[in-house]
């Protein structure tokens, strides 16, 4: 039975080892497109803290690519009244992902509240987005939550619902959204490589980012700068969180082009 056990544990150490190796290696299918200036990837966040919770190995991928990575981040947190306190750690957890203070932008208007029961306007949601958008030069993408939001927070959906809307002014952009698994592949961390592996090659997702040991160890400093939002329950989440080493992207198709 124990030398059963240890050769099942081998064989999977084996594949897992060898879709690490393909993620972290294959060619990219999203070129960076070389231009004089450099191409401008926007991440659209609802709270102070989903950037690293939730897009830390999309984040570093962008990067990894070429792109300059911007974010907008549509509240302050301010649900318990922390609005400053939590820009000031969003700041600072980009930081971490060497991306400068100057791009990143915390909004905090009265119909977009930090808050789980409110619905936010998708119009005039999208209106905003479209607003900040017109201030970056070279914009090229544009990386949001699914419709399922990961945790299913409405703001994180609501996000996704103005993404469409503002997809269709701007056909020449790209879009991505990051898929929500499942709550078992939510926490079982570097065991999802396998799925992540067959979920790409049957052409489920569009794009895999896996984060490298530094890669890790970046999200998980960029975590610590979201003090305010350190309970124990985050401790946790960062040690079996598959979104602190892996994302699985789809690419959001223009639902008005076939
Ligand atoms: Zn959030």
């Amino acid at each position: 039975m124990l030398i059963v056990a240890v050769w099942l544990l081998t064989v999977f150490a084996w594949i897992s080892l060898v879709c690490y190796m393909y993620l972290r290696y294959q060619k990219s299918n999203l070129q960076y497109v070389d231009g004089r200036s450099k191409q401008v990837a926007l991440l659209l966040i609802a709270h102070p803290d989903d950037e690293c919770m939730f897009f830390g190995p999309s984040i570093h991928k962008l990067l990894e690519i070429g792109f300059d990575v911007q974010c907008l981040c549509l509240t302050n947190g301010n649900f318990y009244g922390q609005g400053k306190l939590r820009t000031e750690e969003l700041i600072k957890s980009l930081k971490v992902f060497n991306i400068k203070s100057e791009n990143v932008k915390c909004l905090d208007i009265d119909v977009f509240p930090d808050d789980p029961n409110a619905l936010w306007p998708i119009h005039q949601l999208s209106e905003n987005i479209r607003k900040h958008m017109k201030t970056i030069a070279n914009l090229h993408l544009i990386l949001t939550f699914d419709s399922f939001g990961v945790s299913g927070h409405p703001n994180h959906c609501a996000l996704r619902n103005a993404v469409s809307v503002v997809q269709k002014c701007h056909r020449d952009l790209l879009f991505y959204e990051l898929k929500t698994c499942s709550v078992f592949r939510k926490y079982i961390g570097l065991l999802n490589l396998p799925i992540s592996v067959a979920l790409y090659i049957c052409g489920k997702t569009s794009l895999v980012a896996l984060s490298s040991p530094m890669q890790v160890w970046c999200n998980f400093l960029a975590m610590m700068k979201h003090k305010s939002q350190l309970m124990w329950f985050r401790y946790l989440y960062i040690l079996f969180s598959k979104y602190m080493v892996i994302n699985e992207l789809i690419i959001i198709k223009d639902s008005a082009v076939t």
